[in-house]
């Protein structure tokens, strides 16, 4: 694909929040997290699909028509895709851009896999699971220590 058909394919916004190097196939299952979040509902989304990348070969890229996505939704992100661009757009210029990944430390969002863990049963006990490793794909409870899959734990929206 040439870069002119690119820019075809993905037209400059004015003002919005563009969520690139997404690994192809990944797309939708952001879109999935970001809906999940009430103030998300009426934001226009654009969605594309195995678009050519140099550094992925091929990638999904998402568009949000809105000025400002929250922290805690970017730690979600971070969370299940790691490693994407979260680029902040102003005037049809990326005025911010960060990689994001996922924390050290991931508190109240994660819920613990095992049943006898205390966050289970003393709900206002919050949960906490630190990263093991420095690609954080696998996560330990703070309180019952088990270790877990990231991708395994299910995710408590606030
Ligand atoms: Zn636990």
């Amino acid at each position: 694909m040439s870069n002119n058909n690119e820019m075809l394919l993905i037209p400059k916004i004015e003002l919005g929040i563009v969520i690139d190097h997404i690994p192809a196939g990944q797309g939708p299952k952001i879109l999935d997290i970001i809906f999940q979040y009430e103030e998300m509902k009426d934001v226009p989304v654009t969605l594309g699909l195995n678009y050519t990348s140099k550094k992925l070969g091929k990638k999904d890229l998402i568009k949000l028509q809105m000025d400002y996505l929250a922290p805690e939704i970017i730690q979600h992100i971070s969370i299940m895709v790691p490693g994407v661009t979260v680029k902040a757009v102003k005037d049809y210029k990326v005025h911010s851009k960060v990689v994001v990944h996922p924390p050290k430390e991931i508190k109240n969002l994660l819920e613990c896999k095992n049943p006898n863990c205390i966050t289970n049963s003393e709900a206002h006990i919050g949960t906490l699971f630190t990263a093991i490793d420095d690609s954080a794909k696998q996560v330990k409870c703070y309180y019952c220590e088990r270790i877990f899959a990231l991708d395994e734990l299910d995710v408590v929206i606030p």
